[in-house]
């Protein structure tokens, strides 16, 4: 997978990717990411990227031409036109299942706007997809680039060492992730559940499979709706509401 980040601020995304396990990744040559200037793009004599709004208002706007311009010679070098993906508030929630689709791509392009944003006629262009990391407004793309980053890249072959690790987090099958333990067996009179001490596989993975269930219901029940579950599984789901609601 290749990154190239498209912002105004190369040094923050590039510092704060070259940690830990995508720093390894990256290493290793699993990943590789560039951020490409924006501001190397200008053509003004000062080196502006950004200029007042037309029709008023607060703020400035990114203007088109360094940022249509910085993508026209990444796609040269490439000899490709890959995604662009454009961080914004006002675009779809990113999620797992947004970050599984864009994993299976050879090149991603993340687009950062920062002050107001960009002028529209350079979104018009090139973007082509709309990203958004929740509903609220930061200063700039860097930190919600740098999130899907790290997201979509825990999912690319090699990444993180064991392949079989990011299958069966949260989200896997719409639902939230079991609790974890290890050493000691016994913290502060708190037991280990005795069920992980037994060795008995089968056993494991059904009580993992049933807090799963039982910590989605409580904490995002909104994801139970699509969740992948067995018959037997809805059945323990069903008595795990009934007893909810003779509780309430
Ligand atoms: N004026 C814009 C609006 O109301 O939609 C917000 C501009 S924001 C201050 C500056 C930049 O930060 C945006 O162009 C975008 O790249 C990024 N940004 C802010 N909040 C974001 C979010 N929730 N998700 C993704 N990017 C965001």
């Amino acid at each position: 997978m290749n990154y190239h980040i498209l912002t105004l601020f190369p040094e923050m995304v590039m510092q704060g990717l070259s940690t830990s396990i995508i720093g390894r990744a990256v290493d290793k040559g699993f990943l590789s990411i560039e951020a490409i200037n924006i501001r190397d793009y200008t053509k003004e004599k000062h080196g502006h990227v950004d200029d007042a709004p037309y029709g008023g208002g607060a703020g400035m706007v990114m203007q088109p031409a360094p940022v249509c311009d910085s993508y026209e010679a990444l796609c040269q070098k490439l000899g490709r036109r890959p995604r662009v993906l454009y961080m914004t508030p006002q675009g779809r929630v990113f999620n797992q299942k947004i970050a599984e689709e864009l994993a299976q791509e050879e090149d991603l392009v993340f687009l950062c706007g920062h002050y107001e944003g960009i002028d529209e006629r350079a979104l018009e262009r090139i973007v082509t997809d709309y990203l958004s990391v929740g509903d609220y407004v930061l200063t700039g793309g860097e930190l919600p680039a740098m999130v899907m980053i790290d997201c979509i890249s825990r999912l690319v072959p090699g990444v993180l060492g064991n392949d079989g690790s990011a299958e069966i987090e949260s989200f896997h099958d719409n639902l939230l992730e079991y609790p974890q333990y290890t050493r000691p067996e016994i913290y502060e009179g708190m037991q280990v559940p005795e069920v992980l001490l037994s060795g008995h596989h089968k056993n494991i993975e059904t009580w993992r499979r049933q807090q799963s269930i039982e910590r989605t219901l409580k904490r995002r029940p909104d994801l139970l709706e699509d969740a992948n579950l067995t018959k037997k599984e809805r059945e323990y789901l069903d008595r795990l509401r009934k007893n909810e609601s003779e509780n309430d």
